[in-house]
Parts: C-alpha cells; structure tokens; sequence
C-alpha cells in the first residue's frame, strides 16, 4: 500500500471524522477520515476494506476523500425515524460529535447522539462500564421509549460482547433503562447506507412479532400523519379493514421524499408502516417549547405489528442477496417482499406505481397520472437542451441507479456513474436497471472524490449530480453541480429536496435543464434573455 502525505488540500474537506474528535487513538485511519490525516503514517497502515485486492489508483494515498461517509451515521439517521427512540454510540464522544455536525448541517435540525465515551481504558478493557452508565444516564435524561444502539469502529474492533453487556445491563439494574436494540456498524467494513439498512433490519429483527396490532403509522394517528380530515373521501381510515397492510423500507430518502410517499399511499387509501419515518423529526415546525427528542418517527407500536403486514416493499436494487428488514419479514413470517429501485424517472416510478395498485387493486389515482404526463410533456420541452450533454453521477448506489435512469430518460449521457459502496452489485443492477446505458459509461464502485477528480477532466462533463461533496471537483471544471442526496451542505433545503415519483423527477428535470441553460446564458457573449 502507497501511503502519501501531498494530498491537495481541495480533495480532503471533511467529510470524515473531524478535527473534533476526542480520541484519535479511536480511529483507524479510515479513508475518509481528516483526523487520521494527524496521525503518524504507521498508525494507519492497517487494511482499509476487505477489498484491499482491488487495483488501486496510481496516485492512491491513504487519507481520501471518500464518496460515502460513517456507517453509524446511517444507523443514527434510521434511528431517529422511529418515535421516541434516542441513538446511543458505544465508543468515542468523537464519533457523535461528526455525526451529529453531519446531520445537522444537511436537516438543519439539531439532533442529539449520546455517546458511552471511550477513553484510553475502555479501549484496554471494554467499555461495559461505559455502556452500563451510559444507558443509565440517557434514560434519565431523555426518557425514551428506545435506545437504538450503533457500534463504532473502535468498539467493534476490540469485539465489544453486545449481547453481553446487555444482559448485565439488565441483570444488575433490572428495567432502569430503556429497551435497546443494537446494531454492528463498523465503518471500516461499509458505508452510512450499510449502517442505515442494517439498523433497519435489526428494528424488524428484534421488535416485529406476529401480533395483530393495528397499529400502522396511519392507523395510529391517521389525519396527523397524511394531512387528511378524518371521514374524508381519501381517508385511510375508511377502506383499512378491508386493504392489505404494506410494510415500506423506503432507504435514506430526503424528508421531502418520505412525505411524498405517505401521500402517495394515503392517496391510494392503502394503509402501510414506512420505517424510517425521519419527515417530522428531522424536518419538523418550530417548537414552543424544546424538545429534547423531537416528535414524529414510526411508532414502536407499528414495528412491532409488521409481522402481520401483508406485504413488504423495499427500494433498492444493491440490496439483491442481502439480508434486509424485507428479508426478515419474508423468512421469519412468511410476507411476501417486492424489492424494487428508487421510484427515480419514469421507468422506475412507473414499476413503483404499478406495484401499489396491484397491491391495493386499484388504478393509480388520476393525480399521478397527470403528473406523469405533464412530466412526458416537459421532457419534450426540454429536451433540446439536455440532448447529448455529459453527466457524472455519484453518490450512494442505490442513487446513482435512480440518477442514471432519469439522466437517460431525458437525454442525458452518464458518462461516470460512481460510488463509495462496494456491494458488488452496482453495474449488474445499474445496467438492469438502465438497458440503454452506454457500454462505454464508467461504472465504479468503491470510488472517492480523488478518482473522480482524476477522471472527470477527461470525460469532459457538462455537469456534475450528486451531494455537496462534489463541489470542489465542479468549480475546478467550471461546470454546474446539481446538488441531490445527502450530504448537502452548502444549501438549504437538502433535506427537502424531492427525488422520488413523477413529481420528484420534474422538479429534478426542471433544475438540471435551467442549471444548463444558466450555463449558456452565462457563457454566451450575448446577454440572451430568450432561451
Ligand atoms: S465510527 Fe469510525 S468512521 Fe465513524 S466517526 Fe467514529 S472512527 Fe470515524
């Protein structure tokens, strides 16, 4: 392995652990890590991946800015998507410290992560006194109704006994804390999206029963939730006895996202669980008064129901041959399990639409049609100006798919599709998924910003999609970056943009065809103000 130092100051904003952090010693120099690039070369020379047979650019060095981000960043995120439930990392005060900043800058909400808080010691000896206190404490502090526990790299590293500590949590103190579900989320071994899947599927995995609770997210408080009067025509509580119950995994989506999907099955009078459900607590109204955990979130309730849902619905296409929330339900009790991609574009939006009204046995209601069609109808409009331009594409995988297929459907050429993940599976889905990509697109995954950077030059782009991450790379090409996912940092209203459905793909359509057209106009010689 190549270790560097000359690492351009522009490619290593932090998107890693940051300065911040409490223990150093913590960290193990993870790629995308800033606060490992203090550390002495020798201390992290250490595997990065388990790929670490992967080829590997010329110009590799050891600290990079990676295009994915903290694994219990995602498991924190999942967590706050369920009501009353409070992320607890077992490790260093550092970690929470990056994560909370992350969040907060994308929601612009705050969000508190307790953290049992390493030292020197608990890395010699276990932090079972850590955990012990620290349950204790944010109990008494935050009275949850869950602790949604993430482990990270340094306590996975010395193979801190989960189980263990919990049953002495419980032996000794009885029911004093919160009820805690735990997942193993060390970074070194994935991306936020492994953390957010995986803490996706350990709240099925440890709280989801065969009980009959009717106890959906809409059953539960129905007109708070979609924005219907109760008793109206399109009232979930009209048709709910009689519909199947849809359990929904809908990935980390925009808050904007998650709303459009309650409504989406609101309109459908389907009743559903979507877990997470992170639209009010991360996006929610001013308060009166503080609130230490915010409201919103699926009820707990409604976790534990999805055992008798009648069917699961999963985005993500990467996800093919991975134990999931889905899988759990399929294998534990028997649900059927529809794996679908991100409702991106409108093949894609399309086959989520079609699953819903099989499921529910209706037509889609006329409001989505007439998005689609409005949506076709601007896409003619359009379409001058998109035709043959360059894109690269990057960010997580299941993104990059639903990007990819949009960017194709309007005319656009995705000339690098990238990714930090390494499931293996993004050019299999991507090319399923996209069956007019170019042969000659390039496809990565386990990519960062520095090969991206490397790479993109050539390729010579039009413009650049995906987060605020991206946006070094774009100002030194002079192209526009059109910001989607997460992170965005430099804007507000990340948190709010809509990518998902017929709806979602106009709203991206339109900003990429008038990011375009600022271009010409800006360029041009001539002050157009006719385009
Ligand atoms: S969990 Fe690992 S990657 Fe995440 S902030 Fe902590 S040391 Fe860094």
């Amino acid at each position: 392995m190549v270790l560097k130092t000359d690492i351009e100051e522009t490619l290593v904003e932090p998107t890693g652990c940051p300065a911040t952090c409490a223990s150093p010693a913590d960290c193990l120099g993870l790629d995308h890590c800033t606060a490992a690039k203090a550390q002495p070369l020798t201390a992290i020379a250490l595997p990065l991946t388990d790929d670490d047979d992967e080829p590997q650019s010329k110009n590799f060095t050891s600290t990079r800015n990676a295009c994915k981000l903290c694994t219990p960043l995602g498991a924190c995120l999942a967590f706050r998507g369920v009501e009353g439930c409070i992320p607890f990392l077992h490790g260093s005060q550092g970690c929470s410290t990056y994560i909370r900043r992350y969040l907060i800058s994308h929601f612009r909400e705050p969000i508190d992560i307790a953290s049992s808080n390493f030292h020197e010691d608990s890395a010699i000896f276990g932090g079972s006194k850590n955990f012990t206190q620290g349950a204790l404490n944010v109990t008494r502090q935050y009275q949850p109704q869950l602790i949604g526990a993430a482990t990270t790299c340094l306590a996975e590293t010395i193979g801190e006994d989960m189980a263990r500590l919990q049953h002495e949590l419980k032996e000794q103190h009885g029911d004093a804390a919160a009820p805690i579900v735990h997942v193993s989320t060390a970074s070194y071994r994935g991306t936020h999206m492994d953390g957010f899947h995986s803490a996706v599927r350990e709240l099925v995995e440890q709280l989801a029963c065969g009980c009959d609770a009717p106890s959906q997210n809409m059953d539960a408080t129905p007109t708070s939730r979609v924005g219907l009067a109760a008793g109206s025509p399109s009232s979930p509580t009209a048709t709910r006895a009689s519909q199947p119950r849809v359990a929904l995994f809908p990935g980390l989506v925009s808050t904007a996202d998650l709303r459009h999907l309650k409504e989406i099955f609101a309109d459908f009078n389907l009743p559903f669980t979507l877990l997470p459900d992170y639209s009010e607590s991360m996006d929610g109204a001013t308060w009166s008064e503080y609130e230490k955990l915010q409201s919103g979130g699926t009820p707990i309730s409604a976790i534990r129901a999805l055992g008798s849902a009648q069917t699961a619905i999963e985005f993500g296409r990467v996800l093919a041959g991975t134990p999931t929330a889905g899988t759990v339900l399929q294998t534990k009790f028997g649900i059927p399990r529809r794996l679908l991609g991100l409702p991106m574009g409108i093949r894609e939006s399309d086959a989520f639409f079609n699953a819903v009204a099989d499921i529910a046995g209706s037509e889609t209601p006329v409001k989505y049609q007439r998005e689609r069609g409005r949506l076709v109808d601007s896409l003619i409009d359009g379409h001058k100006y998109a035709f043959e331009k360059r894109a690269i594409v990057f960010g997580e995988e299941d993104l990059v798919i639903g990007l990819t297929a949009l960017l194709c459907e309007i005319g656009v050429t995705p000339i690098l599709c990238a990714s930090g993940g390494r499931s293996k599976q993004l050019e299999k889905s991507l090319r399923a998924a996209v069956p007019d990509l170019p042969e000659e697109t390039l496809v990565k995954e386990g990519f960062d910003f520095a090969e991206i950077a490397e790479t993109a030059p050539d390729l010579k782009p039009d413009f650049l999609i995906g987060s605020s991450k991206g946006y070094s790379i774009a100002r030194r090409l002079k192209v526009p970056l059109i910001r989607v996912g997460f992170p965005i940092h430099d804007r507000i209203g990340g948190q709010r943009v809509l990518h998902l459905g017929y709806r979602g793909a106009q709203e991206l359509f339109d900003r990429i065809i008038n990011a375009l057209l600022e271009v010409k106009q800006e360029t041009s010689p001539i002050g157009y103000s006719y385009l």
